[in-house]
């Protein structure tokens, strides 16, 4: 169902309006994880303000460490909500467990994301297959493109063809950033899929520096767009604090975006 072989022409994903695989490059941003009211509203602002159409924000938290934040859980969900409701962004967050899908879609998340240690979470890509919602599926750390179209069809094969794919980078040798932003995969789920393809820099690189470079090398290889992380005061961040950009650093990036792409 994900192969162009079965069609040929692009899927065009859209959130209340906002489309993702079409002509105009879409750009999500948001922090990592939601921490306070505050942070949400000023994350909210910056998002806006840089021109960016949606928003991520984590309250399901995948962590290496049990010790580390696990997110706020249904009390993030809500202030997710609340800070990107008024501001009119549609919003993109993680479920990481099946038991959480009603709270899902009670709360009327707009786009789910799998993340990267789910992707073949059978279970849970049949349930997310099950529903008629747009769904961000995340390329697993070491999963070839080949298995992660598969994990798309998962999704598909129950009904549900809202799927955009989204890269931010593999498990390789190298150890001198997070992890190796594989663009090539980009243009080859291109080639083979007919779904949209985005391109999370800020989980590739892991460090702030190098996300607007991944960003705008990612938009050069074709991808739809863009899930970057932001934060009102990065340095403060209880999660992923290294790799996010300032508001005013979105707002650069934006920029330079819109000279290389028809951007926002
Ligand atoms: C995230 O987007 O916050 C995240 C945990 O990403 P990934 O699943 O790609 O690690
Ligand atoms: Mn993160």
């Amino acid at each position: 169902l994900v192969s162009r072989e079965t069609q040929p022409e692009d899927t065009v994903v859209s959130i209340h309006g906002v489309r993702i695989g079409g002509p105009q490059l879409q750009v999500i941003a948001g922090p990592c994880s939601v921490e306070t009211p505050e942070q949400m509203a000023l994350s909210a602002a910056g998002v806006r303000a840089a021109g960016c159409r949606m928003m991520r924000g984590g309250a399901f938290k995948p962590r290496t460490s049990p010790y580390s934040f696990q997110g706020l859980g249904v009390e993030g969900l809500e202030l997710l909500l609340a800070a990107a409701r008024p501001a009119g962004l549609p919003v993109v967050t993680e479920l990481m467990d099946v038991r959480m899908l009603d709270t899902f879609m009670e709360h009327d998340v707009d786009v789910i994301q799998i993340g990267a240690r789910n992707m073949q979470n059978f279970d849970l890509l049949k349930e997310v297959g099950r529903i008629n919602k747009p769904v961000v599926l995340k390329r697993g750390l070491a999963n070839t493109v080949s298995e992660w179209l598969m994990a798309a069809e998962y999704i598909a094969a129950g009904g549900n063809h809202h799927i955009i794919l989204c890269e931010r980078g593999i498990r390789t040798f190298e150890t001198a950033y997070r992890n190796t932003l594989d663009l090539t995969a980009v243009m080859v789920a291109k080639r083979e899929s007919h779904l949209p393809v985005i391109v999370d820099p800020s989980h590739a690189g892991g460090k702030a520096w190098m996300v607007p470079q991944l960003a705008r090398a990612a938009i050069a290889a074709g991808a739809d767009g863009l899930l970057i992380e932001m934060h009102p005061s990065p340095c403060d961040a209880w999660c992923d604090a290294d790799q996010a950009l300032s508001p005013a650093e979105l707002a650069e990036l934006m920029d330079s975006l819109r000279l290389i792409a028809q951007a926002v």
